[in-house]
């Protein structure tokens, strides 16, 4: 066995630069000498491996690597026996089943023996099968939308995020095989689960902190049971008695996301003081 835990991250494109982010944030740092394989990461038994996205599931799963960071489409398109131990909270993006504005295509039914292009194989022909249509598979690498305006398919099995990419293209989504996000991929037969746990842990901290916020604010007694429906926290909000008779102060997580919303509802029930602090690591 390897003395270190492996992790594998993609070497290029988009989730390579979003790893190197989320392993920093979690205490694990490496520097990378250029084109080279791996980087030894300080103060911790792992070494990290630059590795191609989609190749990331099969190594994971051939133990070639103890942990990977990859997108879950690859993981399910692969079929790889990995266990999925974390949502890393990025990458977030749909599968989708594509045909022109103009189509005659209506249902996916309608799609047998006809030509659908996709990344995604055995996604597509699992999902048509289910429709009970056989396609003509045409399997690409990468610029899946252009292929129906090449008139190399009649649809398009492909990752959308926004759906700009769809617009630009006169295309529009007929149905959904699946929604898909960056995750923490891990060989279930690893001999480094201990390590393993404890990278897990780090990570899991980093993504909750990036998507939770601490919020304070003081509140007359008689709102604070609706101030606390309002912020319920991410178990329970910490409150204490102030100074002043009659008045609490109350400290509670909120979703990022959520929270300018919040402070309006907060306001207009009468709470005052209301401040966000950003979280940049936690353990709960
Ligand atoms: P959009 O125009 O925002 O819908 O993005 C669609 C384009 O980005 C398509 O070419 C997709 O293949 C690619 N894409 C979107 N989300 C992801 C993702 N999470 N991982 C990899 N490629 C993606």
């Amino acid at each position: 066995m390897a003395e270190n835990l492996r992790i594998g991250i993609p070497s290029k494109g988009r989730l390579s630069e979003i790893s190197t982010e989320l392993l920093a944030d979690a205490g694990l740092s490496f520097r990378r000498q250029e084109r080279s394989l791996f980087a030894r990461v300080r103060d911790m038994p792992i070494d990290v491996t630059f590795l191609r996205t989609d190749d990331i599931p099969v190594l994971c799963a051939e133990g070639a690597i103890d942990l990977g960071i990859t997108g879950s489409d690859l993981v399910n398109e692969s079929g790889a026996v990995v266990s999925t131990r974390l949502k890393l909270g990025v990458g977030k993006c749909r599968l989708a089943l594509c045909v022109p504005d103009d189509s005659g295509v209506k249902r996916p039914a309608d799609l047998d023996g006809k030509r659908v292009a996709t990344s995604f194989p055995q996604i597509t022909t699992g999902f048509l099968a289910g429709h009970k249509a056989t396609p003509h598979i045409v399997n690409l690498s990468g610029s899946v939308e252009v292929m129906i305006a090449l008139g190399v398919a009649d649809a398009i099995v492909d990752l959308v995020e926004t759906g700009s990419t769809l617009a630009a293209n006169r295309l529009h989504v007929l149905a959904e095989l699946g929604s898909y996000e960056t995750v923490l991929v891990q060989n279930p037969a690893t001999p480094h689960g201990h390590v393993a746990d404890r990278v897990a842990r780090r990570l899991e901290g980093v993504v909750i902190a990036r998507a939770w916020s601490l919020l304070e604010y003081n509140v007359p007694e008689a709102k604070l049971a609706e101030a606390e429906q309002i912020t319920p926290g991410f178990n329970s909000p910490t409150i204490n008695r102030l100074e002043q008779s009659g008045w609490f102060a109350v400290r509670a997580m909120v979703k990022r996301g959520e929270v300018i919303d919040i402070m309006e509802r907060l306001e207009q029930l009468g709470a005052t003081a209301i401040l966000e602090t950003a979280i940049s690591n936690c353990r709960l």
